[in-house]
């Protein structure tokens, strides 16, 4: 009896040894793939959760007809985290490095949503460092009346401050029968100096649509196959600024670009999976919208700026192109303000201020209409610590291009590889 069991035993050995015994060592291709699929199921559970997938479509449909709950999701995240922990760096390349630091950050994030969704609540900068890989130094509102004193000159006259500039920027509001070609023109000029710079591929395209009722001002959406659709909400009146800023930001050389930068040169080209998947909570979104909105200043140098919009855009809209010059620098003074926008965010999230307060100083520190501040705290509310990647991520990927390299060819460079690279905040501070 003895002996039969034994060799039965040693059979089973036999058959399961050489599986059991010997596992192969963990890759991370297989965390990557464990991660979009968790990735998939947790924007199930969440709408908005994934911003954008373009991977095999199997895995989306297992994924909605069977997505685990939310707090398995987060206790599996953690043992991907572990995995991704274990991997040998001993042979590791500089990219592979790059792939595990952008892994652990998009593991780190999805922890935290997944957290925040379990009901945990997090204060306004740990959850900002948990999603999006940065610990946000906010400066009190105070800093920013200097800016204020600035715009002063630049807008005198009676009244409250948001008031004149309100009023003033509404001279430059494009007429809705325009504004489709408006904003085709300028998107296309923001095409053209990315395409200059930077090899995109050759059958990128896009649509572009408008919406109301959105909390967003724009957006990017991005199918897969170098395909998006750009929407623009319409909610409130368009003025002609937003031409290129929307341009360069949705588009090229922002979203639009990094995203078929990325399918092109690293889930393709490398065949890294996780990059098919974009979990809108995440440190990818610090880089997507830093770099959108630094791109603005890349691709448009003031001068130019101010030439375009008084060659091209202005009388294309029916507007005086003697104002030009002068909006532009408006302009740009008022994105001095734009950390202000963090710090009202944290005092409104965190509870020291009240909503009624948030907009009061969102129309004393942005210099807005109560609509607008209206419509910028509702913003607040939806994406919460989100509003980081702005500001913040544009003043370190500036930052960042800018230390790097004194001219325009340098500067394409670099902001190239923070599009088109696993990208993770702590390499924008690298110098
Ligand atoms: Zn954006």
């Amino acid at each position: 009896m003895l002996a039969r069991l034994l060799s039965a035993l040693a059979a089973v050995l036999l058959i399961a040894g050489p599986a059991t015994a010997v596992p192969t060592p963990d890759s991370l291709d297989r965390i990557a793939e464990d991660f979009v699929k968790l990735t998939l199921e947790a924007g199930e559970r969440e709408e908005g959760y994934v911003d954008a997938y373009y991977g095999p479509a199997e895995w989306a449909a297992a994924a909605k007809a069977a997505p685990r709950d939310q707090a398995t999701l987060r206790a599996d995240v953690r043992k991907l985290t572990v995995r991704l922990n274990g991997v040998p760096t001993t042979g590791e390349t500089p990219l592979q490095a790059r792939r595990k630091a952008f892994l652990a950050g998009q593991l780190k994030a999805a922890d935290t949503r997944l957290s925040m969704a379990l009901g945990e609540t997090f204060k306004f900068a740990d959850e900002a460092e948990g999603l999006f890989g940065v610990r946000p130094q906010l400066k009190p509102l105070s800093h920013y009346d200097a800016v204020l004193a600035r715009i002063e000159t630049l807008v005198p006259g009676e009244g409250p401050l948001w008031q004149r500039v309100d009023s003033y920027q509404n001279l430059f509001i494009i007429p809705t029968d325009r504004l489709d070609a408006v904003m085709r023109a300028g998107i296309a000029e923001c095409r053209k100096r990315t395409a200059a710079r930077i090899a995109l591929p050759t059958e990128e395209q896009f649509t572009l649509e408008f919406v109301k009722g959105k909390s967003w001002s724009g957006y990017n959406w991005y199918k897969g196959n170098a395909v998006s659709l750009i929407q623009i909400n319409t909610d409130l009146p368009i003025r002609i600024d937003r031409a290129i800023d929307l341009g360069c930001h949705e588009g090229y050389p922002g979203h639009h670009a990094l995203n078929m930068l990325l399918e092109q040169k690293l889930a393709k080209q490398q065949g890294w999976v996780e990059y098919t998947v974009y979990p809108l909570y995440s440190p990818q979104s610090f880089i997507a919208e830093g770099t959108a909105n630094y791109g603005i200043d890349l691709a448009f140098p003031e001068a130019d700026k101010v030439a375009f919009e008084r060659e091209v855009l202005f009388p294309l809209a029916g507007l005086n192109p003697a104002a030009a010059k002068d909006q532009v620098a408006l302009g740009a003074a008022l994105k001095d303000l734009a950390g202000a926008r963090l710090t009202i965010a944290q005092m409104y999230l965190d509870g020291e201020i009240d909503r009624e307060t948030a907009i009061g100083l969102v129309q004393k520190y942005q210099l807005v209409s109560r609509a607008r501040a209206e419509q910028s705290v509702r913003f607040t509310e939806t994406y919460r610590s989100y509003v980081i990647n702005y500001g913040l991520g544009e003043e370190m990927a500036k930052a960042h291009v800018e230390h790097a390299a004194p001219d325009a060819a340098g500067r394409w460079k670099v902001f190239e590889a923070l599009i088109s690279e696993p990208t993770v905040p702590a390499d924008l501070l690298r110098r």
